[in-house]
């Protein structure tokens, strides 16, 4: 399953954050527990739209589909040298599609700041220092390979790696991101190829203050966070990790007692949970009625069959086709018969390129 990794500098309260995570999958019903490795936090995505199908076609019972965290154990400065846990940090970063990057943006002079300072900007460059370096010792090392047989056995492949590395490399030596670089399809194949740190996709979780979490771009830090984060090509969230432990402890009515109080829609895991989720190109179809109606997650850009392999190799394999009916049409006129009806309904081929909110009955050989 596709995973992303929560890092962060000691005490900046990603701790706090993957309890809230392990806290509010542990209220799931249909997973499987013991499977679970002690670091990996799997939590329902949120959908509001499975409620409305099951409004609309009622089955016996509803099974959103899921999502993996990982905690990351924390890094040092120096990581990239082989400090500390160092090594190992880095290859645990190395195994995740994905990057969640908390940063502490709280005051509390109980809780120590590895640097005694609460400098945001500070902390992920620590971070990202270290992963850009890591990146740029294996560029390196390709380098001067690549570059032998480019030149001289002129290898079309090589060729066109060296290419990539050459513009890797001024980057990576600046500072900056793999992800800073726009390629093409052709050179992000090579760069997938070469397991860089930096150029996963990174979600920055600024981890706020309880007062402002229900408007956290009031905080100075999240401020200094948004603003770097844009101009790094990443995407930022703003929530309280503490606030969030708690919710995840409580009962709906103290949740919902909770979080008027507090002048929020919803938890901010939530907020979390959709963005990482949107990070990973990752889109939901459905499948409704019967016994159970459930979400699916697919990779965006899916085809039919791909997607029916999603619910099970046999679908793949004996696809014929995809009855599908997208969710806004079933919102809109309520009924399949209705949807029918004003000829919304649908029988796609294997070519059909699934579009998140399908709601799909795959028609296959066994
Ligand atoms: P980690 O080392 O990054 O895993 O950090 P922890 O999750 O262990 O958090 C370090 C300390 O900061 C703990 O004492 C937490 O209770 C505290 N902490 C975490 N989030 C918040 C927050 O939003 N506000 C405040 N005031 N303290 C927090």
């Amino acid at each position: 399953a596709l995973t992303a990794g929560i890092v962060g500098l000691p005490n900046v309260g990603k701790s706090t954050l993957f309890n809230a995570i392990t806290k509010a999958g542990a209220e799931m019903a249909n997973y499987p527990f013991a499977t679970i490795e002690p670091n990996v936090g799997m939590v329902e995505v949120p959908d509001a739209r499975l409620a409305r199908i099951q409004e609309l076609i009622p089955a016996d019972k509803v099974v959103p589909t899921t999502f993996e965290f990982t905690d990351i154990a924390g890094i040092v400065k120096g990581a990239s040298k082989g400090e500390g846990l160092g090594n190992k940090f880095l290859e645990n970063i190395r195994q995740v599609n994905a990057i969640v990057h908390v940063v502490r943006a709280f005051d509390d002079d109980d809780i120590t700041h590895v640097n005694g300072v609460i400098n945001p900007l500070d902390d992920i460059d620590t971070i990202n220092t270290e992963l850009v370096l890591a990146d740029l010792e294996a560029v390196e090392k390709r380098y001067a390979r690549v570059e032998k047989m480019a030149k001289s056995a002129k290898d079309k492949d090589a060729i066109a790696e060296f290419k990539v590395l050459e513009q890797l490399k001024p980057v990576l030596e600046a500072g900056k991101p793999a992800r800073s670089i726009e390629w093409n399809d052709d050179e992000q194949k090579i760069v997938r190829g070469l397991f860089l740190l930096t150029s996963k996709p990174t979600l920055y979780v600024a981890n706020v203050a309880e007062d402002d979490m229900a408007n956290p771009s009031q905080s100075k830090y999240y401020q200094q966070i948004e603003k770097f984060a844009l101009a790094d090509g990443a995407e930022v969230i703003g929530i309280s990790a503490r606030a969030e432990e708690e919710i995840a402890e409580m009962d709906d009515a103290d949740k919902a007692e909770f979080m008027e109080l507090q002048g929020i829609e919803e938890p901010g895991l939530n907020r979390l949970i959709r963005s990482a989720y949107h990070l990973l190109d990752l889109r939901t179809f459905f499948t409704a009625g019967g016994k159970e109606t459930r979400a699916w997650t697919f990779r965006a850009g899916f085809k039919a069959p791909q997607a029916a392999g999603v619910i099970h190799s046999d679908f793949e394999r004996g696809f014929i086709r995809a009855e599908t009916v997208a969710f806004a049409d079933l919102d809109k006129y309520e009924t399949m018969k209705a949807v029918k009806e004003a000829g919304r309904w649908r029988s796609e081929g294997k070519e059909y390129a699934v579009q998140d909110g399908d709601i799909i009955e795959f028609r296959f050989n066994v």
